[in-house]
Parts: C-alpha cells; structure tokens; sequence
C-alpha cells in the first residue's frame, strides 16, 4: 500500500466543500468533471433499462450487444473493424487503467508515462512493482514530449507506454509525428501502448488522432475511452477499453476479482448515447471553446502569470512562476485568500512544480468571477 499515490483532486474538493460548509464563497476550478446535466434522452434510456429488468449481473466483459455496439462505434472512430471480443466494459475509464497496468507490469518492467500526467498512472506502476520513466512534457514544445528525447527513454525492459492526448492537466495535443516515433519506438521494444483518449472529443484546433493510426499499432495498443466527459456522465461509471487479443482474458478476470461488472442499466445507457443524437456534445465543446477563450485572455492579463492556449481537453494550466510562490502555495492560498479552488501542477507529477491546474468545467459567469479574485490575490502579494 505504501506504493500506491492518489488523485489530489478529490481531497482539495473536499477542503473546498468544507470551506463553503462554513459560509464561505469558493468558485470550484479543481476537479475535472462536465458541469452540464446528462442529455435527456440518455437519462430516459437509462429509466427504459431500469423498467425493463436491467437491475441484475451481467457478464464480467459487459453485456454482449453493449460490447458490440462499443465495437462498431470505437471501429468507426479508430478507422478499422474491431471484433466485439476485444471490449471490456469497466464502471467508469478509470478501471482500464487499473486492470491494463496489473495485468502487464511486474518488477523489473519499465513504464513510459506523461510527467505531467493524470496521476493514476504513476500511482499505479508504482504499485504493480513496474518502475515508472517520466516523458517530461515541455512548455516550450506545447507541453508535448521533444522527438529528440524520446529514443533515450525505450530500453528492452520497456512494457507499456502510457498516452494521453488530448492531455490532463495540460491541455496540450501530441502532433502526429511525435505519435507515429512513439509508435515506432513501442514497436521496436515490443511494448504495449495504453491510450487513453478520454478527452477525444475535446478538440478546438483539428481533430482527434489515435496511435492506433500507425502500422502494427492496432494489436499492441488498449484504448481507453468511457461516457464521463463526452455526455457528461461521470456519475454513472461507465467505460470500456479496447484491448489487444492476449489481454482480454487477464482483464477480465481482474474484473470478476474485483467489480464483477458494470452496472446493468448504465450499461444500457452506453447503446443510447452512442447511437443517439451527438448534437449534445457539440454544444458541450462549442461551450467549452467560449469558455477557454474568456479563461486564456484572463489568465494571461495576470500579473506574474502566463498561458498557452489549451488545444484540447477542458484545464488550461497556467505558469506562475512569476508570482514567486511555489505550485502548492499557490493552490493553498488561492483557496483560502481567494476563495477559488484549483489544483498545484505537482498532483500531476515532480514536472508540474511552477504551474496550476485550471479547470474550465465552470461557467463563463463563475470563470469571470475566479479571474476578479485572482487579480485581487495578485496585486496584494
Ligand atoms: N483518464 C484521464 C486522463 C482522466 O482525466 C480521467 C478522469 N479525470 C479518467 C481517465 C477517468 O475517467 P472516469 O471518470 O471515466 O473513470
């Protein structure tokens, strides 16, 4: 257990809902999850299941015309045909990453990983034994790995390769040619690639490009995607993966270990949302783009502060370098001074020291609000 971290997230959420349990006004820039209310008709699907009798187990890997429509949808996006047999459904993405890294690292295995990156990946191989090897994203690149540097990083002990485009907590987006020299480089260690592509809808510059793209990719790599962010459904627990062949069984005997499965009518719920109407999500991320505009030219007119512009997911994640304070001084009096709640760029990794994380999963109203009080904090330090 002493190897296993945790998701800060939720522990500054917990400090800010107490501050405002005694009295206080807090804006809630931390945690990294969709304001917006499910669309209607996937919470009337989710009702039709529960009156139909879907209250009981299903299969581990999930229900089989669940699997096969996640099959025919991720084939459709990914761009070549994937047999239902390599879906796991899982309640909520975070499990892919759970069950992918337990089921292939062991000690003396090496696992490539975002620094900054969602910090259960690090948690995680940590705790499988494996030994983590930080891909440094940098400022200066976009917050993308430098091409150069990658080579360095791949050894013969390397087993699994962690991505995650659009990135949390940067916002940033790997170019195509970054992708295709990892690819290269999983290929020729014989690694597996994790992508997690949670954020693949969030875009607001080009579209989505998955590794799965490059040759020989398709078979090595797990894809990782869910319902949380595209339909705002973070409540329902509901992800899934598509896996290599060989790691289908593993994976699913980790499931019955542990979940057994996902829950029946949430499961249900997936055929509504991905066979419905996408017109939610476009106004979801139109939304986003507004809001991401307002966040940038704010940020950036702070004193001491400065902001590339996020090219994906919803966080900017600002360098504040020029305050004078360190990530979690920041994150801490912010909070208290200021009343806003947002994340040091150290829950994210040992790169994170000098930035925060800004979640704009808040209103134009709210994100406004956040920004008056940051330029009062500012100007008195
Ligand atoms: N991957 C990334 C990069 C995330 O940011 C999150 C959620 N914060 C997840 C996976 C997990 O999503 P879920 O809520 O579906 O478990």
């Amino acid at each position: 257990m002493s190897r296993l971290g945790t998701e800060t997230a939720f522990e500054v959420l917990a400090r800010a809902r107490a501050l405002e349990a005694e009295g206080r006004s807090i804006v809630f820039l931390g945690i990294g999850e969709p304001d917006f209310d499910t669309p209607p008709h996937i919470v009337a699907g989710a009702k039709e299941a529960l009156d139909e009798g879907f209250t009981h187990y299903t299969p581990a890997p999930g229900l089989s015309d669940v699997r096969s429509t996640i099959a025919s949808h991720m084939g459709e996006r990914l761009g070549y045909p994937i047999p239902e047999s390599r879906v796991v459904v899982t309640p909520g993405a975070k499990p892919v990453i759970f069950f992918t890294i337990l089921g292939v690292c062991e000690e003396g295995d090496e696992v490539v990983y975002p620094d900054p990156g969602f910090p259960i990946y690090e948690s995680m191989i940590r705790f499988s034994g494996a030994t983590p090897v930080p891909m440094r994203l940098r400022e200066e690149l976009g917050f993308n790995p430098d091409p150069d540097d990658l080579a360095g990083l791949f050894t013969p002990r390397t087993r699994l390769v962690i991505l995650n485009s659009p990135n949390n907590p940067c916002g940033s987006v790997v170019p195509d040619e970054t992708l295709e020299r990892i690819a290269r480089l999983a290929s020729a260690s014989d690694a597996f690639v994790l992508s997690d592509e949670i954020y693949k809808d969030f875009h607001f510059e080009g579209a989505h490009t998955s590794i799965t793209r490059f040759p020989g990719m398709p078979e090595r790599t797990v894809v990782l995607d869910g319902l949380s962010k595209s339909y705002a459904m973070t409540g329902w627990r509901v992800g899934y993966g598509v896996f290599p062949e060989v790691l289908v069984e593993p994976v699913v005997r980790l499931v019955t270990n542990s979940v057994s499965c996902t829950a029946a009518f949430s499961q249900r719920a997936t055929v509504t949302a991905l066979m419905g109407s996408q017109e939610p999500v476009r106004e979801m991320v139109a939304e986003f783009r507004a809001r991401r505009d307002l966040l940038l030219t704010g940020l950036n007119a702070l004193p001491g502060i400065s902001c590339q512009p996020p090219r994906g997911a919803f966080y900017a994640f600002p360098n504040i370098k020029g305050t004078g304070l360190t990530s979690e001084e920041f994150e801490s009096r912010v909070l208290y001074e200021a009343g806003v709640s947002l994340l040091a760029g150290t829950s994210f990794g040992n790169e994170g020291q000098g930035y925060a994380r800004i979640s704009f999963a808040n209103s134009r109203e709210n994100l406004a609000e956040a920004l008056r009080r940051l330029a009062d904090f500012l100007a008195k330090l």
